[in-house]
């Protein structure tokens, strides 16, 4: 068994961001030359997501409104975790509802999604450089 492991690196502009990576993990599979396994993505920060749907992006502003219908950043004080002097409680709900990883099978070389599944790198906490993991194994 063959495995590759691979850190894609990010920083967004903006608090919050939702990333199209399909591509770059795309990329982690050829270089690793596996045909059949699996390939994880996972966010290594506890303020972000990785997770899979459609790339569209009326349903990328409707996330956006949900999480702060259920999470909003402000009023800071709202957040126990904030007594700790972060201002980051709200993006830890919002990775925990938004996922930490994806699995994906590896199919002749290619990522097996179906028809309209993307990858995405969700932000909840950004303008610093933040890592999401890239492990393949397989033959
Ligand atoms: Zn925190």
């Amino acid at each position: 068994m063959k495995s590759y492991r691979k850190e894609l690196w990010f920083k967004t502009r903006t608090r919050r961001a939702f990333v199209h990576i399909t591509s770059q993990v795309e990329e982690a599979v050829r270089e690793s030359g596996i045909r059949e396994g699996l390939c994880l993505v996972n966010a290594m920060h506890i303020t972000a997501s990785v997770f899979i749907n459609d790339n569209e992006q009326g349903l990328h502003q409707d996330y956006e409104r949900w999480l702060e219908d259920l999470a909003p950043h402000e009023p800071l004080e709202r957040y126990l975790h904030n007594r700790t002097g972060e201002d980051n409680g709200d993006a830890h709900l919002k990775r925990q509802v938004m996922g930490r990883e994806v699995v994906v099978a590896v199919t002749g070389g290619k990522l097996d999604l179906g028809p309209w599944e993307a990858v995405f790198y969700g932000e909840f906490d950004g303008r610093r450089r933040k890592r999401v993991l890239v492990k393949i194994i397989g033959e």
